[in-house]
């Protein structure tokens, strides 16, 4: 049976992916030279219609990397001499700490359970802390972090710098651009595209930093340095020859939500969360796994389920819907239901229908 993928990610393309895979063939956007004026357009391009969509500051540089998970690494070398600060309660923020680890960096950490929040009262961070690091949604446990608390931490903290993953909550995150330093998402998720591409915003200081960093003779990395994706963005260009295809197609995607118009998309969103945790809140044996409604994320739904998920799973899918199991250790006593703008109420509906039945 024909699956609509509700999964963290990868998950659901959006049904207008093979009529721009075919435009981008017709014009041969992958085949043209990095180095040509055709490509400095897509990209060009791209770049402005996400600017728009996510409403970041014309003085905060965009530059095309191959994944998070490379932009964790990216920020840590270009950013950090030493101490970095990382709220970590799950997988992915575990992941931006242990990067720092790897990197011989000496990171420090807060913790908070899995499926819970941090306690934002009394917060003290290190005084020799250099970036701070959060991670919006974390998508391993289905916890959203409220964007004041972190806007907070930046008034408290306003000099030093704060670096947000917005993976799994963008596009449908407001992001207050001027109150962090740096954001960075993958394509798999939010944007309903093939993987393979991720995007770093980042503000000039971010950039100070690294120069800084690199004049003290600190390793900031080669081709993927800072000054070197901004040398080659100004004239929108990449150092190496890029993921053309996803950017072409992420540029198309952020027109399509551009004309949808994001508020639109950010009620459709909260309006298909709602019906998901008002079921659950009511079921008798599955609960939101995350207890606290102010945590609970509108982008990934997590779900405790008893009696083994794969079972649920198994039955999901006899009906044309693929859900994302637990995480880890969570695998077989959760689901996890992607609430990304291409998911729709039908699929919503569909899921709550046959958990019913
Ligand atoms: C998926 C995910 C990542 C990693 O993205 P990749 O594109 O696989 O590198 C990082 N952070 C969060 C919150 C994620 O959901």
């Amino acid at each position: 049976m024909n699956q609509r993928y509700l999964t963290p990610g990868p998950t659901q393309l959006f049904d207008s992916i093979p009529s721009y895979i075919q435009e981008g063939l017709q014009k041969d956007v992958f085949s043209i030279s990095h180095r040509s004026k055709d490509f400095e357009e897509v990209v060009k391009y791209t770049k402005s219609e996400l600017r728009k969509l996510l409403n970041i500051p014309d003085d905060y540089h965009i530059f095309f990397l191959g994944s998070a998970t490379e932009a964790m690494e990216r920020i840590i070398e270009n950013c950090v001499e030493k101490h970095s600060f990382h709220f970590v309660n799950g997988a992915f923020s575990k992941r931006f700490y242990q990067t720092a680890v790897e990197l011989k960096k000496s990171p420090q950490k807060l913790e908070a359970e899995f499926g819970q929040g941090f306690d934002f009262s009394n917060l003290q961070i290190p005084e020799e802390t250099e970036l701070i690091c959060f991670t919006h949604n974390e998508t391993s446990t289905g916890v959203m972090t409220d964007l004041n608390n972190i806007y907070e931490i930046k008034k408290k903290y306003p000099d030093k710098l704060i670096a947000l993953d917005i993976v799994s909550s963008a596009p449908y995150a407001t992001v207050d651009y001027s109150q962090i330093d740096c954001s960075f998402l993958s394509i798999q998720k939010g944007f309903g595209l093939p993987a393979g591409l991720g995007v770093l915003i980042i503000n000039q200081k971010m950039m100070d930093k690294s120069i800084q960093l690199n004049e003290k003779g600190l390793n900031i990395g080669t081709y993927h340095n800072f000054p070197s994706l901004l040398k080659k963005s100004e004239k929108n260009q990449t150092p190496e020859t890029p993921n053309v295809f996803g950017i072409f197609l992420l540029g198309k995607i952020c027109n399509e939500l551009n004309e949808k118009g994001i508020e639109t998309i950010r009620a459709e969103t909260e309006k298909r969360a709602e019906m998901l945790y008002t079921y659950f809140d009511s079921h008798q044996s599955y609960k939101p796994f995350v207890k606290d409604k102010e945590s609970r994320s509108k982008t990934v739904i997590s779900v405790e389920i008893p009696e083994r998920s794969p079972v649920i799973i198994s039955k999901l899918k006899e009906n044309g819907i693929t859900v994302g199991g637990g995480y880890k250790q969570f695998k077989e006593t959760q689901i996890r239901i992607a609430n990304y703008p291409m998911i729709n109420e039908e699929d919503i509906n569909k899921i709550i229908e046959v958990l019913s039945s």
